[in-house]
């Protein structure tokens, strides 16, 4: 691919400071009302993954002044004994956002307990309620990982209305929302997934290409229009050296990291496809970095949301 200019990097890291300390001063805010946004998150057994996910949330609560609990069930739990968890902490007044971490144990009814969230806590933005919102273009509380795709779009400048937009991936936390809201941002959106053949007759297609696949590097650079924005969602873990070399020749930063560690996280992009759009995210430090800020700010929200307090953001 001949080049003519360098693809701008969109830092993650960057623009959710920027949200984090715009969510800090809403909270200050807040507690001049005599109001503590409070966030409870339901952790169930032993998932190390999870467990890191959970303790950087409750962490971050404790940056910007919001009350965080962790509740901790044990792999046994049952669900109706979770029903019971998340019936309580509907009626709790101090509790604004209940969130509760997947994947959960196997014999678990995970539909029955996010749809037992009740709408106006249900800071994840899973509920069919606040799905049906998001359709309906009624705001609220609306899934963490997309709501960040579209505020580094926004806060960086890149045009979506009228642009073409193609999401790979239809999950329900991440593609069918993602695409939503490009539609609702006004984008000509396209959905792919598993069963869509030639695939990148779409892909090429692309001005904005998000992909949420959980494939590393599966979209390559000839799948990819030149010029265009690309969107990595994708965290895998690589732990194949030859894998390493071949999405980064040359990158001896990776190569530390890697001998360091014995694993690297790609995205559903191949890195070297970056060198061809306008903009990319990189990851790590991209989409991945925005979802616990947009997490914060739908805690913030939720708690004005309840309280019948006007929503700026
Ligand atoms: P998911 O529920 O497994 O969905 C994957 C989607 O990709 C499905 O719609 C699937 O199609 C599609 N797909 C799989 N193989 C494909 C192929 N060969 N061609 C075209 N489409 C294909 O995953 P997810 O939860 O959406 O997550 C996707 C990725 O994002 C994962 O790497 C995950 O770790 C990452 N993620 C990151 C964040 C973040 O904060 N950055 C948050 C959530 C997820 P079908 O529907 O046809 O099966």
């Amino acid at each position: 691919m001949l080049l003519t200019k360098t693809a701008r990097v969109l830092d993650g890291v960057a623009i959710a400071a920027e949200i984090k300390a715009e969510v800090a001063i809403e909270v200050q805010g807040l507690k001049v009302k005599g109001i503590v946004p409070g966030l409870a998150v339901v952790l169930v057994g032993e998932v190390p993954a999870s467990a890191i996910y959970v303790r950087s949330k409750v962490k971050t609560c404790g940056e910007l002044g919001i009350h965080s609990e962790m509740l901790t069930p044990p792999e046994t739990v049952t669900t109706e004994e979770l029903l019971g968890i998340i019936a309580d902490l509907n009626r709790r007044d101090d509790i604004d956002g209940i969130l509760v971490q997947l994947p959960l144990p196997k014999h678990v009814d995970t539909k029955r307990l996010l749809e037992a969230v009740h709408p106006e806590k249900d800071v994840d933005g899973f509920h069919p309620v606040n799905a049906g919102r998001l359709q309906s273009g009624q705001g609220g509380l609306a899934p963490c990982t997309p709501a960040g795709i579209m505020e580094m779009l926004r806060r960086s400048g890149i045009e979506v209305a009228g642009k073409s937009a193609v999401v790979v991936g239809r999950s329900d936390i991440v593609g069918k929302p993602a695409a939503m809201m490009l539609l609702n941002a006004s984008a000509t959106v396209t959905v792919c997934h598993s069963k869509t053949e030639d695939l990148a007759r779409y892909t090429r297609d692309a001005d904005i290409l998000v992909a949420a696949i959980g494939r590393a590097g599966f979209v390559t650079e000839e799948m990819v229009k030149p010029g265009a924005v690309l969107i990595d969602v994708g965290i895998n873990r690589v732990t194949d050296v030859a894998e390493v070399q071949r999405f980064f020749p040359g990158d001896e930063g990776r190569a530390a990291g890697f001998a360091k560690r014995g694993s690297t996280v790609v995205g559903d992009i191949d890195p070297r496809a970056f060198a061809a759009a306008s903009a990319y995210t990189p990851v790590p430090g991209g989409v991945g970095a925005l979802t616990i800020a947009m997490l914060m700010q739908n805690t913030v929200t939720a708690a004005k949301l309840r309280r019948g307090l006007p929503v700026t953001t």
